[in-house]
């Protein structure tokens, strides 16, 4: 049988990035392709949440917990990636938002979510920088942040400088890392064992991996193809982030709203929540709010499923944000100074079930791994591990 020794990752996102720190790893040569000049998709476009808290019981549960091992071992030799076991805190603000964090708080899981039901005080003395009203808080240890801007950068550096693999495992014949970034080429073709970028450019390999994020037409289109069975969608987000705070925010933040949509609060409670705001129901909103390294905080989100998307950003979703945090932190925001939007893919589950992201042997020797939508940056690491089993 002919090993594999070469392999060929497409696109530049978290999920082919961490595919080649997982191929690396293994001792196989690496050669990563993508089409920009640096990855500008969703991976950078995030809040760096590595989102325990909210996943259902069971399998998804046990990939989130899985990643968030493999992102402490990474971030412990990767400074760049900012890791830092922050922990988060789901606020209610009013009494049944409370009623379903209890819940959530005595499920038989609550201990490997690291979850704590704390009162308005108890959060306070978690995060002093929470001076506005909430009936109380779900301190949720198990979760932690990163910096969506640092995180591919920084895993490329250290594999280029041989920072994973076997030792002395570069490429055959050169000694070098194992590791050949390649920006600024769109893979057109997959044949056996081989890939074609957008100048012609052959690239051999024993093995192609296609991690093409929410690019459903272009190389992957034809896998993805499929109407109504197609199993991904695509969804699309509003971010904005902010000039720095002073203060620090310790914990990352959820609002109520986050209830109604993450699938560990899928509780008896969650049928007594209040209607949602009418801004927030339209933009189908819940308040997550992240700080950054420098002191920003990078604060979202909406979700539009229905394409083609709109082209420009509306103005009274991030009204309902920004007054959200502001009644949670209890002072003005700083000025925004960036608002941008993302896509993402995702499974559809009417059409793949239970898994919790794509993948499929497309062509002989070539795997296309996708869909993992808004757990994506949180699981990367995890998923690129099931890859190579
Ligand atoms: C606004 C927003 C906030 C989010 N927040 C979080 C969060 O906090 N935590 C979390 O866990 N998840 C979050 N997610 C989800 C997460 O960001 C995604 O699931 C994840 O980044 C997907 O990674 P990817 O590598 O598959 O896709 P991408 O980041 O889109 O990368 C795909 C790359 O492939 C390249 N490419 C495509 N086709 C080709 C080709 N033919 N040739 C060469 N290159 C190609 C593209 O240019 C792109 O760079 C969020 C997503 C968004 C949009």
């Amino acid at each position: 049988m002919r090993l594999t020794q070469r392999i060929v990752v497409i696109g530049g996102g978290v999920l082919g990035t961490m595919h080649a720190v997982a191929a690396r790893r293994r001792g196989y040569e690496v050669v990563h392709l993508e089409r920009e000049g640096e990855a500008r998709g969703a991976s950078v476009r995030n809040f760096g949440l590595i989102w325990v808290s909210g996943r259902r019981a069971g399998a998804e549960l046990a990939l989130a917990l899985r990643a968030r091992e493999l992102w402490a071992e990474l971030g412990a030799r990767v400074p760049g990636l900012g890791f830092r076991a922050a922990g988060s805190l789901t606020l209610a603000g009013e009494d049944a938002e409370l009623a379903l964090l209890k819940e959530a708080a005595a499920l038989p899981d609550a201990d490997r979510r690291e979850f704590e039901l704390l009162d308005p005080a108890g959060v306070r003395a978690v995060n002093p920088a929470l001076r506005g009203e909430f009936a109380g808080g779900l301190l949720c240890r198990a979760d932690a942040i990163v910096e969506p801007r640092q995180v591919l950068p920084a895993l490329r550096g250290y594999l280029a400088a041989r920072g994973d693999g076997p030792r002395g495992s570069g490429p055959r014949g050169n000694g070098q890392s194992g590791y050949q970034w390649l920006p600024g080429r769109e893979v057109t073709e997959i044949a056996p064992n081989a890939v074609r970028d957008h100048t012609g450019a052959w690239h051999q390999c024993d093995l192609v991996v296609l991690c093409p994020g929410a690019a459903h037409t272009g190389v992957a289109g034809r896998y993805l193809a499929g109407g109504a069975l197609s199993p991904v969608r695509r969804v699309r987000l509003q971010m904005m982030q902010t000039a720095p705070l002073a203060e620090r925010v310790t914990t990352a933040l959820a609002d109520g709203d986050s209830l109604r949509y993450y699938p560990a609060y899928d509780l008896p409670g969650r049928a007594q929540l209040p209607p949602q705001e009418a801004a927030a129901e339209r933009a189908r909103a819940q308040l997550l709010l992240v700080q950054r390294a420098d002191g920003g905080l990078t604060i979202g989100d909406t979700h539009e499923y229905a394409e083609p998307f709109g082209f420009d950003l509306d103005e009274d979703a991030y009204d309902h944000l920004r007054a959200r945090a502001e009644a949670l932190l209890g002072v003005p925001l700083p000025r925004v100074r960036r608002r941008w939007a993302g896509v993402y893919s995702e499974v559809i589950p009417e059409v793949a079930g239970h898994a919790l992201y794509h993948r499929s042997e497309v062509e002989p020797g070539a795997v296309l791994v996708t869909g993992p939508g808004g757990r994506g940056m949180t699981c990367s690491p995890a998923i690129a591990e099931e890859t190579f089993g």
